[in-house]
């Protein structure tokens, strides 16, 4: 998809991206209405996921040596953005000073302190291979349902994002 880029770290950027997204979904109310109903199935889907971060991914990430989680991972990219407005959620406020390759804002002590669904899409579906191989050792059983919630999840962002491209080519011509 050829979504505009959201410039790492420029707020400009980031508050031009948001503004055109809420726009698009105020004045296509169809669009609208259909995204937020995909959202809940969504958000469903993230709650059905997180027992199984909690039990089997968060344990070894904490004990990592050198987290993968830099500020440049957390910043949401244009997708991420349609996907928060679906859902109605607010974009976490960010330190646009911040670094891209520090460690990231948001992470504390006791690993991230975003709620997931609030984290850009790369924060839950990318673990480096120890996470997943340590994960399928423990209990395989556990780990195809996780990918299985995971494939669903990814099916169901991208029909809102399709939805919402859909609409935003159609804008674009008009
Ligand atoms: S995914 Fe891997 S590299 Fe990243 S924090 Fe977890 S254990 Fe560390
Ligand atoms: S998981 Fe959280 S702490 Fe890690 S990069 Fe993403 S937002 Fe930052």
């Amino acid at each position: 998809m050829d979504f505009p880029e959201v410039v790492f770290g420029n707020q400009c950027s980031l508050q031009d991206a948001i503004s055109f997204i809420e726009k698009l979904m105020l004045d296509d109310k169809e669009m609208a209405q259909r995204i937020a109903s995909l959202s809940k199935g969504l958000n469903e889907t993230y709650q059905d996921l997180e027992p199984y971060f909690a039990e089997y991914t968060e344990s070894i990430c904490k004990e990592c040596d050198h987290p993968c989680c830099v500020n440049r991972h957390g910043f949401p990219d244009f997708e991420d953005l349609i996907v928060l407005a679906a859902m109605g959620h607010h974009i976490p406020s960010f330190d646009f000073s911040a670094q891209d390759i520090s460690p990231c804002q948001f992470l504390g002590k006791e690993g991230c302190t975003l709620k997931r669904c609030y984290r850009s899409y790369r924060c839950t579906w990318y673990f480096c291979d120890e996470v997943f191989d340590r994960f399928e050792a423990r209990d395989r059983a556990a780990y195809k349902r996780f990918e299985s919630l995971m494939t669903s999840l990814c099916h169901k962002r991208q029909e809102i994002i399709r939805l919402f491209e859909k609409s935003w080519r159609k804008n674009l011509w008009e």
